[in-house]
């Protein structure tokens, strides 16, 4: 066996540089083996198809910060813009202290097909530091924000490339880097990152985006299933923006909640947790941990729970061939990023389980970025319900336009989603053709 980290010999004209390298296992690799699956299906077009395995521009910057004690620290940060065929880039930024440029490459390239899935004049970006924030001060964390944000300052602007939360930031962090790229431009930016504070042009809506969109896809899923979400048990992987907001919209739904796993533990009550009790919960504590009614129960058990729907709202691959044999859901709304692994994805295919995909299930984040985005440079600003109406009625003219083409093609909803994202990247790029 040759050492795992040797590159192999080059296989093709376009050889690539060992990093992304197909055999590169993690979410990079994952990246890849969805595009090769997807390739068959886009016709001349495919003749482009090296553009989606390069990223088209990766920064990675040193971010030194002076530490509350006086000592100096340095962490890695990234900005990797996979494709800008359609517009500027787009993507969050998330701190986290296993963030690699694999990851953040993978994480970018799904942009630009998420991007293109639900029709955003965006490309697709993605940026991150290696750091666990809970270890720093507020002002620790304000000062690496702004050194950050100066750092990759020369490659991100409103029409160039527009940061937004992901894992671990927020509005506050948003309101750093605008004001951060604001005062080195010397004038106001506003529209250079999204999901920013209320005050500062961020827009109504724009936090609970993402979980409405994951139970406006869950509901147009289930209907073409016949499951009735207003009967169903859903158990849910996170406890944050996305998971958090999704529980919340599926209970008012009807739906009842039995089982919530997040970095604390994993809890469980057959008879329906009570959401907003647990939402509480989790501002007060910062996990699910200790919410008395419920039972807890080991972390390798939560995959097997009894439920309809199970929503994965937390990290990359959490769903593995490991424990998808467990899993009884009928269906599977990707809430995070790369949840499911391609030998997972195979074996809930197998096995009738629908998986809705992160690229359209977790769109609804960015599409409400788009808005505030389209807010900022008119400074002209919608109210709530125009936002949730224009929100729900993009997801599901994506999804139906998704499941159409699954339907067609006899494919899975993810295989589908890459057909119809890449392409219109691939179009773009055909039309806008190659320069110099
Ligand atoms: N981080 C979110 C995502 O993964 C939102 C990105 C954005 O709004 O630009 O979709």
């Amino acid at each position: 066996m040759p050492h795992a980290l040797a590159t192999p010999p080059a296989k093709s004209p376009h050889a690539l540089p060992s990093f992304l390298d197909p055999e590169h296992l993690g979410p990079w690799g994952i990246y890849l083996q969805q595009v090769d699956r997807v390739t068959p299906y886009l016709g001349s077009l495919s003749r482009w198809v090296e553009t989606l395995k390069r990223p088209k521009r990766m920064l990675i910057v040193d971010v030194p910060i002076e530490l509350d004690n006086g000592t100096m620290a340095h962490f890695e940060g990234y900005r990797v813009q996979h494709n800008t065929s359609r517009g500027p880039g787009k993507g969050g930024v998330r701190f986290h202290q296993d963030v690699t440029l694999s990851e953040v490459m993978a994480l970018s390239a799904w942009m630009s097909v998420k991007n293109a899935a639900v029709s955003l004049p965006f490309g697709g970006a993605k940026g991150g530091i290696r750091v666990d924030p809970k270890t720093l001060s507020r002002g620790e964390l304000e000062r690496l924000t702004r050194r950050y944000t100066s750092e990759i300052g020369i490659i991100i602007g409103p029409n160039k490339d527009i940061p937004a939360p992901d894992v671990n930031t927020n509005e506050q962090i948003m309101a750093w880097m605008m004001d951060t790229y604001s005062m080195n431009e010397g004038a106001t930016a506003s529209g250079v990152v999204t999901g920013k504070p209320i005050a500062l042009g961020g827009s109504l809506g724009r936090r609970e985006a993402t979980g409405r969109g994951v139970f406006t896809v869950g509901q147009e899923a289930a209907q073409h299933i016949g499951l009735d979400i207003g009967r169903a048990k859903i158990a849910v992987q996170g406890f944050g923006n996305v998971g958090g907001i999704a529980a919340k919209l599926f209970a008012q739904a009807g739906a009842t909640l039995v089982a919530v796993q997040d970095h604390g533990g994993t809890i469980y009550q057959a008879s329906g947790l009570d959401v907003p009790a647990l939402l509480r919960h989790v501002s007060e504590h910062g996990s699910v941990k200790g919410f008395a009614p419920a039972e807890t129960l080991p972390d390798d058990r939560f995959w097997g729970v009894d439920c309809d729907i199970l929503i994965p709202a937390a990290l990359e691959q959490q769903i593995t061939a490991a424990n998808a044999h467990q899993i009884q859901a009928r269906m599977v709304i990707e809430g995070a990023n790369g949840p499911t692994t391609p030998e997972a994805d195979d074996i809930l295919h197998e096995r009738g389980i629908l998986v809705v995909p992160d690229v359209i299930a977790n769109a609804g984040g960015v599409t409400v970025s788009y808005f505030e985005w389209v807010q900022d440079f008119s400074s002209f600003f919608w109210s709530e319900d125009d936002i949730n109406l224009r929100l729900v009625r993009i997801m599901r003219e994506a999804f139906a336009a998704i499941w159409q083409v699954a339907d067609e093609h006899r494919v899975s909803l993810r295989t589908a989603t890459f057909i119809v994202a890449c392409s219109r990247i691939l179009q773009a790029r055909e039309l806008r053709g190659l320069y110099p």
